[in-house]
């Protein structure tokens, strides 16, 4: 699993932290951004969410990147969408960059990026950026259907107020991106199980681990154990443990990582930069 070629579909990670940044030396293995993951179904980019990490994506673009670029958000709260106004693309003339929500019954983010992309908090609202701005809402659960494909899979996850997950399928290949998320008492949901069955890779919402969890219930997310209680009953090729804690170091996540790969060998924990690619089997 490298840098990928022709048909495949490649996830790349470019922001896995989750709340807030975490820069610094004690970071750096893991990596100090905010949620930002490019998908490429072959050579269609999708981009999933757009926390700190996209300021980094949207730099390695540069001029190759795409007439029109679709940003698939989980939800709007601030660690999924500060890096909106430094998306490279955005300032760009002859692009058009466009957001889809799930999570607010329909609407589009424009209203909620519209506020906090304004003074006094933001010197400008994105409509003074020199890209065009499209903002889209579905529903999740629904199959958001992208101009030029592909068809993404979405599903309705628990976290206050709402969030949504992705599944991208693409020639007999899968990816599913659930975060952000809290498990709950009766766990794996079946509904849940059915939306990442037999995904090749599952970015998953380990914020916690179960022991940290108690002092933690309600904050909206999960553990990495949950995600591999969800991995196997559905069968999904690797776990990768994401939204990782802002005072987590290296350290800390080396030592979570090795007793989540005696618990389940072959999941990861997430790492800023790191790539999967999965050449078609169909
Ligand atoms: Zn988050
Ligand atoms: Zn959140």
């Amino acid at each position: 699993m490298a840098s990928g070629s022709g048909d495949d579909l490649l996830v790349r990670l470019w922001g896995v932290r989750g709340s807030i940044p975490a820069p610094g030396a004690r970071f750096e293995e893991f990596g100090g951004n905010t949620p930002c993951v490019e998908v490429r179904c072959g050579d269609r980019l999708v981009i999933i969410d757009a926390g700190t990490g996209l300021a980094a994506l949207g730099a390695s673009l540069d001029a190759a990147s795409p007439a029109a670029i679709d940003i698939v958000l989980s939800h709007l709260h601030l660690d999924h969408v500060s890096g909106l106004p430094f998306f490279k693309p955005a300032l760009m003339p002859d692009r058009v960059v466009r957001t889809y929500c799930g999570h607010l019954g329909g609407q589009s983010a424009a209203e909620g990026l519209g506020r906090l992309f304004s003074p006094p908090l933001f010197p400008v609202g994105l409509d003074v950026l020199p890209c065009t701005f499209e903002h889209r809402g579905f529903v999740a659960g629904e199959i958001l259907r992208l101009p030029d494909g592909p068809d993404v899979r979405t599903s309705a996850l628990n976290h206050p107020g709402g969030a949504t997950g992705y599944r991208f399928d693409h020639r007999g290949r899968s990816a599913c991106y659930v975060s952000d998320i809290e498990h709950t008492d009766a766990w794996p949901p079946p509904s849940l199980v059915e939306f990442v069955r037999g995904a090749d890779l599952v970015i998953y919402d380990g914020m916690f681990s179960e022991s940290e969890y108690v002092r933690c219930q309600g904050w909206g997310h999960s553990t990495w154990e949950k995600g591999v209680a969800l991995c196997e009953a559905a069968a999904v090729g690797k776990l990768v443990v994401f939204h990782l804690h802002p005072q987590h170091d290296d350290a800390f996540m080396r030592d979570v990582e090795a007793r989540l790969v005696a618990r389940m060998p072959g999941a990861e924990i997430a790492r800023e930069g790191r790539a999967f690619s999965f050449p078609p089997v169909a």
